[in-house]
């Protein structure tokens, strides 16, 4: 391995934790002309090869082996499940030198698993356009997905926008209403990020200056420890059911208002605060389907509401026809 084709790793492993779906890596690679250990002269890569190559242990320095009895009956395996292990269960190192850290390569794997069942990544036969807030943008008219078109080339709205979302006829919408597009995703956005920014805040503050909160923490790891106790003694015939039954009853009474302090202590982001954080920094390199995943964590819906009589100014975008509907918090 060269160090040029390290340096596509490095990069295909950033673009893949910035949302960048490993069939565009396997384009760019087909692009670049790359080839893999079984690539057929004449041809270009496959995208199971990219697959492998981002997914093999080597990457990181580890060692893999897998049985040729294995390799002839199933062709191409993953190499993720065939780690060499010591018998400590820690992982062999190899021989060679390692493109990336064990840490950078699992979060890359976890990244690439995390896709497997949710649609993402290789799409086939997709023919809709997903902008930011397809999906996401409903007609405040009558309820349906907006979908996305764009501006006939060579119009100043072309120019100004590119696309518009609209309410379309053919899905049962009403097909009364549009929007430019950018302007509504960019106060989506700047929105979307001021409550992640203040999550994040609130989280700081919770854990710093709360003390109350510390000691309700405390105060349930030494329930569960006495609850823990009480089985032990129990299981020991030390208590009789009786007893273990009244003492379990006590501790469980208060952990139940336990809890109940610490939901009203805090006041239950939707995204831990270390996440939020870095949601709000990585957010301008993001890809699109990263970032409306993140939207669609915090976000039930964005309702667009028509402009009314003589339409909306030209050239000005109203926040006031714009309605976020936020997903309902879920508290622990
Ligand atoms: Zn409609």
């Amino acid at each position: 391995m060269d160090e040029g084709e390290a340096d596509l790793i490095r990069k295909a492993r950033q673009d893949v934790l910035l949302g960048k779906p490993a069939s565009a890596v396997h384009a760019e690679w087909a692009e670049l002309g790359v080839r893999g250990p079984q690539t057929p002269p004449g041809k270009t890569i496959g995208y199971s090869s990219v697959v492998y190559i981002l997914r093999n242990p080597r990457l990181c320095g580890y060692r893999s082996y897998i049985p040729q009895e294995i390799r002839e009956r199933s062709g191409r395996v993953d190499p993720v499940e065939y780690l060499v292990e010591r018998t400590d269960g820690t992982p062999v190192i190899g021989q060679w030198e390692a493109i990336l850290t064990p840490d950078e390569w699992t979060e890359l794997v976890v990244e690439l698993d995390s896709r497997k069942n949710t649609g993402r990544g290789r799409r086939k036969g997709s023919t809709v356009t997903r902008r930011l807030l397809t999906g996401i943008a409903r007609c405040a008219r009558c309820g349906t997905g907006l979908y996305s078109g764009t501006y006939l080339r060579g119009t100043t709205s072309y120019e100004r926008y590119g696309y518009y979302y609209y309410c379309r006829k053919a899905d049962g919408g009403c097909g009364k209403l549009a929007r430019s597009g950018p302007p509504v995703e960019d106060y989506v956005e700047q929105i979307l990020l001021g409550s992640l920014k203040q999550q994040a805040d609130n989280a700081t503050r919770v854990e710093v200056e709360d003390p109350e909160l510390s000691n309700a923490k405390e105060t349930l790891r030494r329930i569960e420890s006495d609850k823990a106790e009480a089985r032990q003694l129990r299981a020991d015939d030390l208590l009789s059911l009786a007893e273990f039954a009244r003492e379990m009853r006590r501790l469980e009474e208060r952990e139940r208002n336990t809890k109940e302090n610490v939901a009203g202590l805090s006041a239950g982001p939707v995204r831990a605060g270390s996440t939020a954080a870095r949601v709000v920094r990585e957010w301008e390199k993001y890809t699109v389907d990263r970032k409306r995943d993140e939207l669609k964590r915090s976000i039930e819906a964005v309702v667009v509401k028509p402009a009314g009589k003589g339409g909306a100014q030209r050239g000005t975008f109203r926040p006031d026809l714009i309605e976020i509907v936020w997903k309902e918090i879920l508290r622990e």
